[in-house]
C-alpha cells in the first residue's frame, strides 16, 4: 500500500502513487491546469431558433428518444405469446451443466482419467 504524503490516501499500485500525489490537491507544488476552466462551450446561449447547427442535433436527439412503431412495437400479449412459444423462464434441469455430470451418477473426469 503507498501513503500520499500530502493527503494520506492510499494507492494500490507504485504507478497510481505516483500519479496521485504529483497532482494531489493538497500538493503545494503540484502542476495542474485545467483544459476546460475559463473556456466557454460553442454552444453557449444557442438555440434552435438562432443556430442552424444547434436545430439539427435537436432533431437527430428528438428522432432517437422517439418510442417504436409499427413493424417494431410489439404489444404485451404478442410478447407473452413469444415468451410462452420459446419458453422462458421457469426451471430447466440442467441447464447450467455443461461437463455432461449429473449429480453423482457418474464419477468426476479426473477420477476416471486416473489409474486405479
Ligand atoms: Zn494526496
Amino acid at each position: 500500500m503507498f501513503i500520499c504524503v500530502h493527503c494520506g490516501k492510499e494507492c494500490l499500485t507504485i504507478q497510481s502513487h505516483r500519479g496521485h500525489e504529483r497532482l494531489c490537491p493538497k500538493n503545494p507544488n503540484r502542476v495542474y491546469k485545467s483544459q476546460t476552466v475559463g473556456l466557454t462551450a460553442w454552444n453557449k446561449g444557442l438555440t434552435k431558433g438562432t443556430d442552424t447547427r444547434v436545430a439539427a442535433y435537436g432533431e437527430t436527439k428528438a428522432l432517437a428518444n422517439k418510442p417504436a412503431t409499427g413493424c417494431c412495437a410489439w404489444t404485451a400479449e404478442q410478447r407473452t405469446n413469444a415468451a410462452k412459444e420459446q419458453g422462458f423462464g421457469g426451471y430447466r434441469a440442467n441447464a447450467g451443466n455443461r461437463s455432461g455430470i449429473t449429480g453423482g451418477s457418474t464419477p468426476p473426469l479426473t477420477t476416471q482419467l486416473m489409474p486405479s
